[in-house]
């Protein structure tokens, strides 16, 4: 479940965002109407060969007025801190600089494996210049082009020898993982310590076998949770913990260890374009969501003012229209019992299967109820649908031509499906496919 994570280090212009962009290639967004949800990535899904794992480019986490050399540092000690195989970059064109011998001492300090590239080795005569970054002390270095994509299967092979045998099972297949996203100061932290504190939650001792020991483990009626850190839900500390782009990066992690993700949303305040593109992180990753208004406690309102703001979350929201929406305070405690058995009914949901000849039968009556579209005189058949996969659930529909499942028509079916099987909280992927 957990994937290993490879960070990309090293000073400015010696190529890190290029490579990064080479390792993780081109990804199709598939929430074209969120903005900024793939713009200014820095940490993505990658693979080589049968390996999967995430990569961080700690380059593009600007920590804010900080020196130069002091970003460098505070880059790589992200970078320590969050992977399991570190990247270290340097130019063949500049050769050693002061700042990679820099970067080179704190990596050293640390216990990660390090794989040395030297980038900008364009051509084979530059080959003789790498020689110079032996001195580093990290091997045998890497020449490798960015720009012509040269040597990146050699980096690789080599970076994946550092992965972790087999990862480990972190929880139990019945243990539910959470975690709360949102803008600073929307009360995720008050959120995570009032759940603690409620009278029927045992708090367990049993630190999480994961390396981020951020991990809160906790059973209530029966059920254990794991509730998933995320940036400064425990005290600040560095520097960088205040930045946004490290806040994204945190919030990115857990999401991606989560089954289900509550995303926080200020009552106090309202919906600001912020919370869209966080809520956007968590429905790409195809996890469980649950809206939390939290503040309720410090909202004006009368018995109109739930329902007004439920429909601004739908019209704001659009692509959440599945999760559902809770009215709760951190700070008087009010309904925030609800929110174990929702997160209990949203994690099944995550992990239902559904019967083909049940699933068939709905799509049938669909299609009788609305007939498929048609387009140039050609309509659409639809052969049969099966379910390929849970978390989310996946739904595989086998047509005469995939062009012709519009989008609409698309909707309707997974509106039908909802409407039979109660999928409550969680994405549905339907994916046409031709019938050979
Ligand atoms: P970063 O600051 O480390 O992320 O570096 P960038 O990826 O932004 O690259 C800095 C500059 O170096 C850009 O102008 C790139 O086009 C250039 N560059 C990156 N890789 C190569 C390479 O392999 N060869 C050459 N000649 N230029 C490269
Ligand atoms: P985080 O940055 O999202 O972790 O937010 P915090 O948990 O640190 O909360 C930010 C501020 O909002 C603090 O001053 C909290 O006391 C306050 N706060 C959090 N939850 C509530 C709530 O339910 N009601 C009210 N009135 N204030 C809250």
């Amino acid at each position: 479940m957990a994937k290993p994570v490879v960070a990309i280090v090293g000073r400015p212009n010696v190529g890190k965002s290029t490579i990064f962009n080479r390792i993780v290639g081109e990804r199709v967004s598939i929430v074209e109407d969120v903005p900024g949800v793939t713009r200014d990535r820095i940490y993505s899904p990658a693979e080589w060969l049968t390996h999967e794992f995430n990569v961080i480019d700690t380059g593009g986490i600007d920590i804010g007025d900080e020196p130069f050399l002091e970003q460098i540092r505070q880059q790589a000690e992200i970078a320590i801190q969050e992977a399991d195989v570190i990247i270290f970059i340097t130019s063949g064109r500049e050769g050693v600089t002061s700042a990679d011998e820099m970067v080179a001492k704190i990596l050293y300090r640390s216990k990660k494996p390090v794989v040395l590239a030297v980038n900008k080795v364009d051509n084979p005569e530059m080959r003789t210049q790498i020689y110079d970054f032996y001195a580093l002390g990290f091997g045998d270095p890497f020449p490798i082009s960015g720009a012509h994509g040269l040597g990146l299967g050699d980096l690789l092979d080599a970076v994946v020898k550092h992965f972790p045998e087999k990862a480990d099972e972190e929880y139990g297949e019945d243990v539910i993982k959470f975690c709360f996203i949102g803008r600073p100061n929307v009360g995720k932290s008050s959120l995570f310590n009032a759940i603690l504190g409620e009278e029927r939650v045992i708090v367990s001792d049993i630190e999480g076998t994961t390396r981020d020991a951020v991990d809160t483990v906790y059973t209530y009626e029966d059920q254990t949770y794991v509730m998933i850190d995320t940036a400064g839900m425990r005290k600040k500390g560095k520097v960088y913990e205040n930045t946004e782009k490290y806040s994204v990066l945190r919030a990115l992690r857990a999401i991606e260890r989560s089954d289900v993700v509550c995303v926080v949303l200020n009552g106090e305040e309202g919906i600001r374009e912020q919370d869209k593109r966080i809520a956007g992180y968590a429905h790409e990753a195809g996890r469980g969501v649950i809206i939390v208004v939290n503040k309720w406690d410090a909202v004006q309102k009368d018995e109109k003012t739930m329902n007004q703001f439920t429909q601004k979350i739908r019209d704001h929201f659009q692509f959440l229209d599945y999760a559902p929406v809770i009215y709760v305070s951190a700070k008087t405690k009010k309904r925030l019992d609800q929110l174990f058995p929702l997160l209990k009914t949203v994690s099944e949901n995550h992990a239902m299967r559904v019967k083909s000849s049940v699933l068939n039968e709905v799509i049938t009556d669909a299609v009788a109820m609305n007939p498929t579209p048609t387009d140039k005189g050609r309509r659409l058949k639809i052969f049969y649908a099966t379910q390929v996969s849970v978390k989310p659930p996946t739904i595989v529909v086998f047509v005469n031509d995939p062009e012709l499942m519009h989008f609409s028509y698309e909707r309707f079916l997974e509106n039908r499906i909802r409407d039979a099987f109660g999928f409550t909280g969680t994405p549905i992927h339907i994916i046409a496919r031709a019938r050979k």
